[in-house]
């Protein structure tokens, strides 16, 4: 067994009740003690190694509370669109992917967000058929949303002009006038049928994109995520692939303490039936660094599509409020079983109207049953009016958000939202975490890959961006907001024992206390004290995961 005497460090906790300390023991797994050297001695043993940290800074791992460590990668294949602009460099760049793999039977790519081409336009296929030869091909957007695909993927998986839309009205492909679709895919429903064709969804598929997300997680800092959502459909692959992460976990442990989700996605199904299979997963899936506590469900699609549910009309599109994916009173039901079979549930919200519609949802919850010592949450959070802004701590609701998208995201956000909804509801109701904190509201954050790239997931770069409503290391940005930035004190908190809350696992980890599992970095500066710029640039120079390095080597 392993013991360690870490001294001489700049010592964060998170604890209130002691912010700072200069050195830290760990005995096997956990926090024997935090304070000073002094103090320290009495809880030394033989084996005890001394480690001088030379005044780095230690605080407690990151807790990652929305993201998708374990496919969101998968989306992440192929030619990166991030960053171009307009039909004409994003058709270069496809066509020279195609060119250098010729080897590819498959076409892939990603990045792509509904501003891409201008306001409003929609890829068509024959402009990718005219750079990708004979091969299939599928486009994702930044965020998965959507689809973009040639016409032979969509031959391939058997979509034509008599096929009937998946989920409408989010789910659906727009067509052309002889009724064949045109080439982009609204929402996940209507581009997995082409990348199930075109051989997307396989066990060696997630696990490749495991080792970009998963694997690279502790040198991140990253110690323990909610996964909110495999990426995968298929109820046999996300079995498998469940199973491998079991058997991987007892026999060299994961790199990460891993929260998983069971995804309801049909609104029609009974929900009685979902908090049984809920609890099924639970029974099964089990290991010391694996589990699976929450049901995840759908209020909304997303804003740029048009498929947030919003209170008021888009301003583009002044008919469309936008719909919603589980009504309200459908979802309650849901929030419902999953509370009462001791689960907590986690919402999908990006619209106004999806957010008040799932803290309605919760209200109804509580006024029949209590607050059932459940522990919702209601995501995203794109826009959340400012009357609700108060109803997430009245209701003891948890409000989880991506920095990063609250900032110029891509040069395209603080240009692009106010087409979409105007620029008064852009300033008052854009990603309010600085609201949500002061209201005294749990908010907790997470990176929600592939919402994001994936380089751009380390915690520190959404914590930076949290800080500043600037993109990490840009000065010189304009701020999306300056009013809903927060302090580092609290993005910190959001980061590490906020998210450690929201998963039950605040006795556990969190912050820095005797007793509690030893999950902790040490950065190669002080957040503190390094320019608000830098933040994103800092080093992780050692992640431990309950008394294992995960990642930096052993001193
Ligand atoms: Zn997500």
């Amino acid at each position: 067994m392993t013991s360690w005497w870490f001294r001489n460090a700049a010592v964060y906790t998170v604890d209130v009740m002691q912010p700072w300390a200069s050195c830290l023991v760990v005995h096997d797994d956990r926090i024997a003690y935090v304070g000073e050297d002094d103090g320290a001695r009495a809880h030394l043993r033989d084996e005890t190694l001394e480690v001088d940290l030379e005044g780095r800074f230690v605080m407690p791992g990151f807790v990652d509370a929305h993201d998708h460590l374990i496919g969101g990668a998968l989306a992440k294949v192929g030619v990166s669109l991030d960053g171009l602009h307009g039909k004409e460099a994003v058709l270069e760049a496809i066509r020279r992917y195609a060119l250098e793999h010729p080897d590819r039977s498959v076409l892939r790519g990603f990045g792509w967000t509904p501003f891409t081409f201008g306001q409003g336009v929609q890829p068509h296929r024959t402009w990718l058929d005219s750079v990708t030869d004979v091969r299939p091909a599928l486009m994702l957007t930044y965020d998965v949303h959507d689809g973009w695909a040639n016409t032979a993927a969509f031959e391939l998986a058997g979509i034509g002009a008599h096929s009937h839309d998946p989920n409408p009205p989010s789910g659906y492909w727009p067509r052309d006038p002889d009724g064949f679709p045109s080439g982009t895919c609204c929402e996940p429903e209507s581009w997995l049928p082409i990348a199930t064709a075109l051989g997307m969804f396989t066990l060696d598929a997630v696990m490749e994109a495991m080792s970009q997300t998963l694997d690279a997680a502790p040198s991140w800092g990253i110690t323990t995520a909610f996964d909110a959502s495999p990426m995968v459909q298929s109820k046999s692959l996300v079995t498998e692939v469940y199973e491998h992460l079991v058997q991987r976990d007892l026999a060299e442990g994961l790199p990460v303490r891993l929260i998983g989700s069971y995804v309801a996605r049909n609104p029609a199904m009974p929900p009685e039936v979902a908090a049984a299979r809920l609890r099924e997963m639970h029974h099964d899936v089990v290991s010391p660094n694996f589990s699976i506590t929450t049901m995840k469900l759908f209020m909304d699609g997303v804003g740029p599509q048009h498929t947030a549910a919003l209170l008021e009309p888009y301003t583009d599109q002044p008919d469309n409020r936008g719909p919603f994916v589980f009504p309200p009173d459908v979802v309650q039901r849901f929030i419902e079983a999953a509370n009462l079979a001791g689960f907590d549930a986690h919402m999908h919200a990006c619209g106004d109207a999806g957010v008040r519609g799932a803290l309605d949802a919760i209200e109804q919850v509580q006024a029949a049953h209590g607050p059932l010592g459940a522990r919702n949450t209601v995501c995203h959070l794109e826009l959340c009016n400012i009357a609700d802004v108060p109803r997430f701590a009245q209701l003891g609701v948890i409000a989880n958000g991506t920095p990063l998208w609250g900032t110029d995201y891509r040069g395209e956000f603080i240009d692009s939202y106010p087409h979409l909804i105007g620029r008064e509801r852009f300033q008052r109701d854009y990603l309010p975490y600085g609201a949500l904190v002061r209201s005294g509201a749990l908010v907790t954050f997470g990176a929600d890959c592939p919402g994001v790239e994936v380089h751009e997931i380390p915690p520190l770069i959404q914590i930076e961006a949290a800080v500043t409503r600037q993109r990490p290391g840009r000065a010189d940005d304009r701020p999306c907001g300056a009013h809903e930035r927060v302090s580092l004190v609290d993005a910190i908190r959001c980061y590490t024992i906020n998210g450690a809350f929201a998963l039950r696992l605040e006795d556990e980890v969190g912050s820095l206390v005797a007793g509690k599992r030893a999950d902790l970095v040490v950065l190669d500066q002080n957040p503190f004290t390094v320019d608000v710029h830098s933040i994103h640039a800092i080093g992780v120079r050692h992640t431990m995961l309950g008394g294992r390095f995960t990642h930096g080597g052993t001193f």
